[in-house]
């Protein structure tokens, strides 16, 4: 028997050690790198909500199919220590195991698949390019590029209980409002509101592991 029977891990700043839209603005220069940073920043520390600042990185880095596929990589190279393992013991115990994101589908996916999760099991918002690989859009429709998505998209996939949800910031806090325990993840970044409303802290994934498997 294992502590929780579903698990729901955010991805930027927990399962990698990046923010994959600032990863992207990065490559815009200077100036386009600080705002998005800045805005990602107050966001995640729940000063002003996700989908004020959504379309507004979306809409200034516009990223390429290419650029894409690279921030798929560059989850991959800083990927959290232990997580692969993690999610490994998980789902052969049993737990079904989910990642639940506002950050971009396509660069998500091959992370994903290199931890374990397959498509079914990643929730994140798409971007759309055309053929020649350049920018057209994002899915503005998606409850993830807003506050109160996370709940809305786990309550909607009705995972066994008890649920844990594990993440960096005031998005994946919200989880506890669909019947989630929260565990902050200090492993990159330490948000003090957070972590000063979640059930329990946790710095790393086998530490994780250690809470799931008994
Ligand atoms: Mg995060």
């Amino acid at each position: 028997v294992t502590r929780y029977r579903s698990v729901v891990l955010d991805v930027d700043s927990t399962l990698a050690g990046i923010e994959g839209i600032d990863w992207l603005a990065a490559r815009r220069g200077p100036t386009v790198a600080a705002e998005s940073l800045a805005l990602t920043s107050r966001a995640m520390a729940g000063e002003i909500s996700i989908e004020s600042v959504y379309g507004l990185r979306m809409e200034a880095v516009r990223p390429t199919a290419a650029e894409l596929a690279a921030l798929g990589e560059a989850y991959r190279e800083a990927a959290a220590p232990g997580a692969r393992e993690c999610i490994t013991s998980l789902r052969a115990a049993g737990v079904e195991v989910h990642a639940v994101s506002g950050g971009i589908r396509q660069s998500i996916l091959p992370f994903a698949a290199w931890l374990g999760l397959d498509e079914a099991r990643v929730h994140a918002v798409s971007v759309f390019t055309d053929p020649q690989g350049a920018y057209t859009g994002w899915e503005t429709t998606s409850p993830l590029a807003t506050s109160a998505g996370k709940p809305a998209v786990v309550r909607a996939l009705a995972l066994p209980t008890p649920l844990l949800a594990v993440g960096d910031g005031a998005t994946d806090l919200a989880i506890r409002g669909a019947g989630a325990t929260f565990a902050a993840f200090t492993g990159f970044v330490t948000r003090g509101p957070v972590v000063a409303q979640a059930d329990l802290v946790i710095e790393s994934f086998p530490q994780l592991t250690a809470l799931v498997l008994p």
